[in-house]
């Protein structure tokens, strides 16, 4: 049998059980794209959707992170990213922030610089049939993860 490490993300699922709990609407599945968001602001930290999550995507800030975020040439936060704060529940959003713009997630454009790693990480649309992702899909033989469960992650993985 052979092992090899992989990338355990949020799988921004079709029926995401993390949303079905949360009690503020912090958490929800967006319409337009699929992906599962999170509101920083409405979370109160209660952390139902980490105990619903059946992956272990999420994760709960028991320290400020900001003072560990690498701040710009002026000794500033980036202000590109949404920083958090302590006390509320962080996951995987596929950097929307850059998705938004046109742009991949920040994993996907590091494994692609990478020599030797390019097409490791694809990202895009699943809804539209002539997608990249969708053409490795009809193609390549993958997996999801606790697929039995009825979540329906969208995270794919070639084997
Ligand atoms: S992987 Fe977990 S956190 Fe991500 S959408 Fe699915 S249930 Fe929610
Ligand atoms: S920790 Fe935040 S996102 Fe998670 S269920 Fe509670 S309020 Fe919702």
């Amino acid at each position: 049998m052979k092992a090899a490490p992989v990338l355990v993300l949020c799988n921004h699922c079709t029926r995401p059980s993390c949303v079905r709990v949360c009690p503020t609407a912090a958490t929800w599945k967006r319409e337009k794209d699929g992906l599962v968001m999170m509101d920083m602001h409405r979370c109160i930290g209660c952390r139902y959707c980490i105990a619903a999550c059946p992956y272990g995507a999420r994760s709960f800030n028991w320290r400020d992170p900001r003072p560990y975020i690498k701040k710009d040439e002026n000794g500033e936060l980036p202000s590109n990213y949404p920083t958090r704060s302590k006390g509320v529940v962080e996951k995987c959003s596929f950097c929307e922030e850059r998705v938004r713009f046109g742009r991949m997630p920040a994993c996907v454009e590091a494994a692609n610089r990478v020599p030797g790693g390019e097409g490791a990480l694809t990202f895009g649309d699943l809804s539209k049939p002539d997608s990249e992702v969708r053409k490795i899909l009809r193609e390549k033989r993958t997996i999801c993860r606790r697929i039995s469960l009825g979540t329906g992650p969208n995270v794919y993985y070639i084997v």
